[in-house]
């Protein structure tokens, strides 16, 4: 990531799955270098006014869309190389990474994130990368793997006999924290692994109409690195710490279209909230880098108050917005691209 900018924001389309293969859905996405253009659906709202292209502007598109521009194809690994630039340097060299999946259920959030066996994603390869890296002190990896769901935070890897849910609680020097989240020593990706099967197993998911496995919760995959540089003359040591936060966030679709009612619109309403917050803080902190100020509230969402000191001040931040190709989601895959582009 270069100097200049903590934030930067990516967007990806999948490819057409079975059943917009099936009813022979159009793609309305196209991607020329860093600017992603949307079609106008007519086909889809037939009464509408005909609409031209939307164009929207990022720091890189990727098309994962494997039928029109085989060429063009962003795999996991390019993904991974783009998004990950500087990224390991940076949290060894005590920054707070965020990185953010963001976009309707069934767009790429989990694949991007985790991916699959033969596929891995985000999380596996920048864990690899970070436990690999050479550091001059003396390392400790920590792992923590907890969801907010409908504002409360329950630890997805919590020992027997611990809380199920969790109090966020603000230290006057470290900030806010959740109490009682356990944390896990791990020192290679397989240790890792095991947590993270184990933790996607308690993950809060509930039917909808978009997805039988849709996500309504936000997951926060959290690595501590604590580096201990040891001073041979005089004795002395000095620490570092960083976070890496990798987040899947829940799914962005609005409640009408997944016919959402009594517990799943209460839930909806939380999922917006917190959707819009974020959006709102890294929004600011992109300003920042502009010199235009603005009052972020961290506390309105435990999301971003969770992750305030991973996204203000000494910090980088990567948002991935995930999207369908076809027409026939042309409006969930509009509003993530204006809350990506806003984000930017
Ligand atoms: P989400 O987590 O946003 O709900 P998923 O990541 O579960 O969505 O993706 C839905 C489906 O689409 C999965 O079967 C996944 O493997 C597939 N998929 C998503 N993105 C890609 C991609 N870039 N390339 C290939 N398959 C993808
Ligand atoms: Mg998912």
């Amino acid at each position: 990531m270069s100097e200049r900018s903590n934030v930067r924001v990516a967007v990806r389309v999948r490819p057409m799955n079975q059943r917009e293969k099936a009813k022979q859905s159009s793609c309305v996405i196209s991607m020329n270098e860093n600017k992603t253009i949307l079609q106008s659906n007519a086909a889809v709202s037939p009464g509408k006014v005909q609409k031209g292209p939307t164009e929207f502007i990022f720091d890189h598109c990727f098309w994962s869309t494997d039928d029109s521009d085989p060429d063009n194809y962003a795999g996991q690994e390019e993904v991974f190389r783009t998004l990950g630039e500087g990224i390991i340097e940076n949290t060894y060299q005590g920054y707070n990474v965020c990185i953010f999946a963001y976009g309707q259920t069934g767009s790429g959030k989990t694949y991007s994130m985790m991916g699959t066996d033969d596929e891995p994603g985000l999380i596996p390869r920048f864990c690899s990368a970070l436990l690999n890296k050479e550091s001059k002190g003396t390392v400790t990896v920590e792992l923590s793997y907890m969801e907010i769901y409908n504002e409360k935070v329950r630890d997805l890897l919590k020992l027997k006999k611990s809380k199920t849910e969790l109090s966020v609680r603000e230290h006057n020097i470290l900030g806010p924290y959740v109490e009682g989240l356990s944390q896990h020593a791990v020192s290679t990706w397989e240790d890792i692994k095991l947590l993270l099967v184990a933790g996607n197993k308690c993950r809060t998911t509930a039917a909808t109409k978009m997805n039988e496995e849709s996500s309504r919760s936000h997951a926060i995959f959290t690595l501590t690195i604590t580096q201990i540089f040891h001073n041979q003359e005089s004795g002395t040591s000095k620490e570092l710490n960083s976070k890496f936060n990798l987040v899947d966030l829940a799914g962005s679709e609005r409640a009408s279209k997944s016919g959402a009612q009594g517990k799943r619109l209460v839930e909806s309403g939380n999922i917006n909230k917190s959707l819009t917050f974020l959006g709102r803080v890294i929004s600011s902190l992109a300003e920042e880098k502009n010199r235009r100020q603005s009052y972020v509230s961290y506390r309105e969402s435990v999301l971003t108050w969770l992750l305030k000191n991973s996204l203000g001040g000494n910090s980088k931040t990567v948002m991935l917005a995930t999207i369908s190709p076809a027409d026939d989601n042309y409006g969930e895959t509009h509003s993530t691209l204006v809350y990506a582009e806003r984000a930017r």
